[in-house]
């Protein structure tokens, strides 16, 4: 039988509202293979109510953000009025309005947690039947109304769906770092130039004297978050704010703007006009470093006239969600020193070094919110979802109900997951697997200690070559080096070479350029041509680990010729060390992260003492998706066949070559993902640190023969939904 005959031999039985509800929602999710199907309708004020949902009591798929998510769906279905079909990682959500000629009586809204997409057939059948559907519901609640013994009242349309309206909205971006926060939303880069221009001038002594007391209270602002940060994150990265406080004490500054002020300026049109003179001069200047400069003046003008203007938001920073275009690693120490909520930003990804520094510092954040300036405004209440890469704006008293709700809930399960922190990954079955954390910055090292990681399988050295003016010295790479071995005494820490270049630029230097396209000029390429850079750091890594195992990972190899020429480089850099505590004899792997390389990897598994799978780049280049691209997310899928086979390949190659192999992308925090890298042959997992205790905990309740016994069945399965619906049915087994 199909749909519509269906819902007519529904209408032959029951003739009430919500038994019909009932029985449609069921019917259409069982016809359209949905796990939840949810109907709402337009009250006569013209708000959407929730009205019914069906979900079998095994869709544990589809979780309770989604659920909320159906909601906004279906308010933003009706106010558009035409059908919507969206797909996040692992969820497929289609909805259609129900309207009664040009009346609007509803929407449905059907969800699939599988992440199987709705073909083009299920979303037509769909939007006929709620065609169909909103007669049915009207005449229900017209014969309800009589039945009632009152009048019955048409539905009023709401409102067009409008990007600047005052009611609730919900952004979808990227999950950058994950947890929930809620907090009023605070721009930062917005200049107040219009108050600034306006404000009144006083006598020029006490003009003066605000200037003063402005640069007293920004410099002091400095120092704290300069402190903060050496003391929450490390010494080397709380030097970025060295320019800021050099320029504030150039006593040329100080001398231009009371000058302004004597010619009748007030202090905050003599702050801006000075500062924004000396970055008119620096911002043509196509030079990186200048360029990054000039960022630092505007900065800095900004907080001398947050100061003299008297509104200092950044007193607020602690109880804020802060706005901003993009998140530069700069900003997330400076922040997170604040107190920050949770950070959302309009443009970038998941794996920007700014990102990965907010998730070492637990910072939630959504990027890639390409619709944040038009809709939201100053002050405005937000939640951040940075685990399902939602932002709410405006939410009403339920959705914050429901989030505190779902904030508790996460809070109970951190505690669940913490028990097994001290355990060792292992399957139910009795398979262990070595997990070890991926890291970058000092705070990372703790939290991969604290939550149990077996080791470090990606040590990212390239933060302290990013977030400062220049390169750390030998020595300070050293003492950043050891602080690792501190941590992880027994030395089973994989240092990555320099990867610079791609999503890990160098702003200020001739190195690695400015931010560079990912297929051009970046990681072990670059070096080949700073060869001083690479030999420094070779040097320090080998006086850091002294008489302990020293493990180098060399990025981005995609020929022999490549991986010779970096050894040759490493051992030619040994050498030269006279240093007579050094370790001189490392242990060299090469990571796999470009189809080339896996195509060799026999051959480079040769030449290397253990291979490391970065499955974050190896999906960028084998399915042609920018990292950094919010729109490429839901297709930079695990569960692509390809993936799976490449890491297969990869696998058996190093097998063959007696070789051990890892994965180091951030796949693995999947515990399906996980489980089938070990049926696979993967020894090692290294994830992002605070994921660890979870995924011990997952892997504790999962069997690895079973999968096993079905991974070349799956292997050879041909697209992504089949091999996320077989792996999870192998994972339940
Ligand atoms: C990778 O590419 O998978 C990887 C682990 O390295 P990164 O994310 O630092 O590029
Ligand atoms: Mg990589």
């Amino acid at each position: 039988m199909n749909v519509r005959k269906e819902l007519l031999h529904i209408v032959e039985q029951v003739h009430s509202l919500a038994p019909i509800l009932a029985a449609a929602t069921r019917v259409i999710a069982d016809r359209l293979a949905a796990e939840r199907c949810s109907a709402f309708l337009v009250d006569e004020h013209g708000h959407v109510a929730r009205a019914v949902s069906h979900a079998p009591p095994s869709s544990g798929a589809v979780d309770g953000v989604l659920e909320v998510e159906a909601e906004r769906i279906a308010a933003r279905v009706i106010a558009e009025r035409r059908s919507l079909a969206t797909r996040g990682v692992t969820t497929a959500i289609v909805a259609a309005p129900m309207l009664l000629r040009d009346t609007l009586v509803g929407a449905v809204v059907l969800q699939r947690g599988d992440g199987r997409e709705f073909s083009a057939e299920e979303r037509e059948t769909l939007a006929t039947t709620c065609a169909q559907l909103a007669g049915i519901v009207q005449n229900a609640r017209i014969i309800d109304a009589l039945d009632r013994g009152e009048r019955p009242v048409p539905p009023v349309s709401p409102q067009p769906f409008s990007a600047t309206g005052d009611g609730e909205r919900i952004l979808r971006g990227v999950g950058a770092s994950p947890g929930i926060a809620i907090g009023n939303s605070l721009f930062r880069g917005v200049f107040r130039l219009d108050s600034a221009a306006e404000s009144f001038a006083g006598v020029p002594a006490v003009e003066r004297a605000r200037v003063r007391t402005a640069i007293e209270k920004t410099h002091n602002d400095l120092l704290r978050i300069q402190q903060a940060a050496a003391r929450e994150i490390d010494e080397e990265h709380a030097l970025i704010f060295a320019s800021h406080l050099l320029l504030l004490n150039d006593s040329v500054l100080l001398d231009r703007i009371e000058r302004a002020i004597g010619r009748g300026a007030s202090a905050p049109l003599a702050i801006d006009t000075v500062l924004a003179e000396f970055e008119a001069r620096l911002r043509p200047v196509s030079d990186p470093y200048l360029q990054e400069k000039t960022d630092d003046i505007s900065d800095l003008r900004t907080r001398l006239l947050d100061h003299v203007l008297d509104v200092d938001d950044r007193a607020r920073v602690g109880h804020c969600v802060v706005v901003t275009r993009s998140i530069p690693p700069s900003l997330v120490i400076e922040l997170k020193a604040e107190g920050v909520q949770a950070l959302v930003a309009e443009i970038g990804g998941a794996t920007s070094h700014g990102v990965l520094l907010a998730r070492a510092m637990g910072i939630p954040a959504v990027t890639g919110v390409a619709e944040m300036p038009t809709v939201v405004r100053p002050g405005d209440l937000l939640i951040v979802d940075g685990t399902a890469g939602l932002v709410v704006v405006r939410p009403t008293d339920e959705t914050v109900a429901h989030y505190e709700g779902l904030h508790r809930r996460a809070e109970r399960a951190r505690t669940e997951h913490a028990r097994f922190r001290d355990r060792p990954a292992c399957t139910a079955d009795g398979v262990r697997v070595e997990l070890q954390a991926n890291v970058g910055v000092a705070a990372d090292l703790v939290v991969a200690r604290d939550n149990g990681a077996e080791g470090v399988g990606l040590y990212r050295t390239e933060f302290p070559f990013i977030v400062r003016d220049a390169f750390p010295t030998v020595g300070e790479q050293v003492r950043i080096y050891r602080k690792a071995y501190e941590l992880f005494p027994a030395g089973r820490i994989h240092f990555r070479i320099l990867d610079l270049g791609g999503d890990k630029f160098v702003a200020g230097s001739t190195v690695g350029g400015a931010r560079s396209a990912f297929h051009g000029y970046r990681s072990i390429r670059v070096l080949f041509d700073y060869p001083d850079v690479l030999r420094d750091q070779v040097q320090a890594l080998a006086l850091a680990a002294e008489d302990r195992p020293l493990r180098l990972l060399i990025p981005m190899v995609s020929s022999l010729e490549e991986l010779r020429r970096a050894k040759a480089m490493i051992t030619a850099a040994l050498s030269a060390l006279d240093e007579p505590r050094a370790q001189r004899a490392p242990e060299i792997g090469a990571m796999i992260e470009v189809p080339a390389a896996v195509e060799i990897a026999g051959d480079i598994a040769r030449e290397v003492d253990f291979l490391s799978v970065g499955t974050n780049d190896l999906m960028q280049y084998a399915l042609v998706v920018d990292r950094e691209d919010p729109r490429m997310a839901p297709l930079s899928d695990p569960y692509h066949p390809a993936i799976l086979r490449m890491v297969a390949r990869v696998a058996v190659a190093a097998k063959g070559a007696g070789k051990p192999v890892g994965v180091c992308g951030e796949i693995a925090v999947r515990p399906d993902v996980a489980l089938a890298l070990m049926a696979l042959g993967i020894e090692s997992l290294s994830v992002v640190p605070t994921a660890i205790p979870e995924l011990k905990q997952a892997l504790a309740g999962m069997r690895l023969a079973p999968l096993q016994r079905t991974i070349a069945t799956i292997l050879a399965l041909s697209d992504a939904s089949s091999v996320a619906a077989a792996l999870r049915e192998a994972c339940a087994a």
